[in-house]
């Protein structure tokens, strides 16, 4: 079985605002490369059997994807996809926001992105949303990791942070995405201290040689069990994602260097993050 845990769907493209347009051209990103169509993400995320799927809100940058919209596609496809809400914690209403998505739409996950919310991880404002998480036994998808987003301090990214807020809610389950790129081992530091923190390498395998390294790291350190496969969609599909997992040694073929273990790979390829994170499906 494949999970996809992490896959945006964005079919709107109000969704992206002017300050989001204008940060993705800077960075050399197609912001229509953001969006997809209910055919072209059923597509893309083929190959997985099962996805995680979310929008990302965020006022501070310019995310607004509408959770109506993302829940109404899983509500369509309920046999392969599960839903997480994004609440941007500067919304007077964040926590009722979430209650009524996990109450009435079903999420069963919340996605964050502090460096794009313009809200540090341990500011006030997340509490509510982590002791809701942690009381309902919903997981945290949050972005930890560098961006093309301009005007919240790039410190709002670090994985040390989720530390700081593991240690304070010891029962939420966390997922940061992308391995925290370009803090890798301090995020493999973290993970491997705290029982309920974890990383997924969603957009990394077209960065081949940071990401051999960042493998090397977390083999090194014995934590790969803590890191679970996802793509990123539409950033790049399911199936090149697998693709560039399970053939990464190839950079590094005829050099000398040490392989990551091809078992690791597959191991994390076909894990069942949904049920690591209190997910039935
Ligand atoms: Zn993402």
């Amino acid at each position: 079985m494949i999970i996809d845990l992490h896959t945006h769907y964005i079919d709107d493209p109000s969704a992206l605002g002017e300050q989001l347009r204008e940060d993705m051209l800077k960075c050399h990103v197609k912001p229509e490369s953001w969006l997809c169509s209910e055919e072209e993400y059923l597509s893309g995320t083929a190959a997985a059997d099962c996805a995680v799927c979310f929008g990302l809100r965020g006022s501070a940058t310019g995310w607004a994807v509408s959770n109506a919209r993302v829940a109404a596609f899983v509500k369509r496809h309920p046999e392969k996809y599960v839903y997480f809400a994004s609440i941007d914690p500067l919304d007077a209403d964040a926590l009722d926001q979430l209650r009524f998505e996990h109450r009435s739409n079903g999420c069963r996950g919340l996605k964050l992105g502090p460096i794009y919310q313009g809200v540090h991880p341990l500011d006030e404002r997340y509490m509510p949303l982590y002791e809701y998480c942690q009381a309902n036994e919903l997981p945290i998808m949050t972005h930890m990791a560098t961006t093309f987003s301009s005007g919240v301090p790039i410190d709002y990214a670090r994985p040390c942070h989720m530390d700081a807020v593991a240690c304070r809610f010891p029962r939420l389950r966390i997922v940061m995405a992308h391995m925290s790129h370009p803090w890798e081992g301090e995020a493999i530091a973290v993970v491997r201290r705290n029982r309920n923190l974890y990383v997924d390498i969603s957009a990394l395998y077209y960065r081949p040689w940071q990401f051999y390294n960042s493998m090397r790291l977390a083999q090194e350190y014995g934590c790969t069990e803590k890191i679970f496969f996802g793509s990123d969609y539409p950033a790049t599909t399911t199936a090149d994602s697998i693709r560039g997992v399970l053939d990464m040694n190839k950079v590094i073929r005829g050099t000398g260097l040490p392989e990551i273990s091809q078992s690791v790979l597959e191991d994390i390829v076909h894990r069942d993050s949904l049920a690591v994170l209190g997910i039935e499906r």
